[in-house]
């Protein structure tokens, strides 16, 4: 199994998750949030090209991760995969695209890859993160996450490789310009998590094969890559895990495991 990002923050988000290889490659396109011409562009710059999704799937309607993922679905004719909710929230039932279902903490083989989705709280109708496995590795992937739950540790305990949601860091958001509205809704328990809160879900879980660590979804005002980096090394410790950021521009390249 590999993956990389092909962007990552509030701008938009996508990552390529591919399994298995030559007739059985599966390769899927978590979130697509950014305009189809973006995403295309962006798939390009990996060596890709549309058409080679075996499927799309998403984990929420906001437009930084639902972005053109009904254009692209219709265009090339991939399968998408959402829960009930974000379906409702997008029109996807009306929407002309093979929709499936998907229903938290039931997980689907789509190819090679076993697709776990499971609930977590953020501010949207039925939001659902990702774990990935090929039956030797597991991914494990987390972003816009209001605050933990013991659910989410059980989770994400175990993974080779954690995508993890470091949204801000507390003192930058408490003294940013973000009207107060905006500074409540992103540090409310539907937001999404600072570094600190990160570092504690990271603190929790099990992580003896824990390999890949990546910071994702930083915000570009209220968080810098060194903060994040800094209260991810200081869980980790002296442990061998390789901790990389996501970049809204580039997201990250490849990672195998
Ligand atoms: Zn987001
Ligand atoms: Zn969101």
């Amino acid at each position: 199994m590999r993956f990389a990002s092909l962007g990552s923050g509030s701008e938009g988000n996508a990552l390529v998750v591919e399994a298995g290889g030559g007739a059985t490659l599966t390769r899927v396109l978590l979130d697509c949030g950014f305009s189809a011409k973006e995403v295309e562009r962006r798939l390009a710059r990996a060596g890709l090209g549309a058409d080679s999704l075996t499927a799309i799937l998403i984990t929420h309607e906001h437009s930084d991760h639902i972005g053109s993922a009904l254009t692209l679905a219709r265009r090339w004719a991939i399968p998408l995969y959402m829960s009930w909710g974000t379906a409702q929230a997008v029109g996807a039932d009306d929407a002309d695209v093979d929709l499936n279902v998907l229903w938290g903490d039931e997980t689907v083989e789509i190819g090679e890859l076993g697709v776990l989705p499971y609930t977590v709280p953020h501010d949207a109708r039925e939001p659902l993160q990702y774990v990935f496995s090929d039956g030797a590795s597991r991914l494990g992937v987390l972003t816009d996450v209001g605050e933990s739950t013991p659910h989410i540790g059980n989770v994400l305990g175990g993974c080779d490789a954690l995508v993890l949601e470091c949204n801000h860091d507390l003192d930058m958001l408490a003294t940013s310009r973000y009207p107060a509205s905006l500074k409540a809704r992103i540090g409310g328990s539907h937001g999404h998590l600072n570094n600190v809160a990160a570092g504690g879900i990271l603190a929790g879980i099990d992580r003896a094969k824990l390999r890949h660590l990546i910071a994702a979804h930083l915000s570009q005002q209220n968080n810098t890559p060194e903060l994040a980096r800094a209260a991810m090394a200081a869980v980790l410790g002296n442990a061998a895990t390789e901790v990389g950021v996501a970049s809204q521009a580039e997201g990250f390249d490849w990672i195998s495991l």
